[in-house]
């Protein structure tokens, strides 16, 4: 059986090429004063790429429930 098509069609390769996200990601850094700033950290359990949501005196992460409370410090 062979299968020898020539490919007269031309059909715009179409397959989930869309990468959404790598924008966002912006949002979780601020550069202030040419210094980089991590507004938000990663989940130790989950790995970086998973953050955690920023409370008023803890972060928490909503994949695999860890919560740090923050310590405060002066
Ligand atoms: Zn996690």
């Amino acid at each position: 059986m062979a299968k020898d098509q020539k490919s007269d069609k031309k059909a715009p390769a179409k397959g989930g090429e869309k990468k959404g996200g790598a924008a966002a990601k912006k949002d979780y850094y601020s550069v202030e004063g040419g210094k980089l700033e991590r507004k938000r950290r990663s989940c130790p359990k989950c790995g970086p790429g998973v953050f955690l949501s920023e409370h008023k005196d803890r972060s928490a992460c909503g994949r695999c429930g860890y919560t740090e409370f923050k310590t405060k410090k002066e």
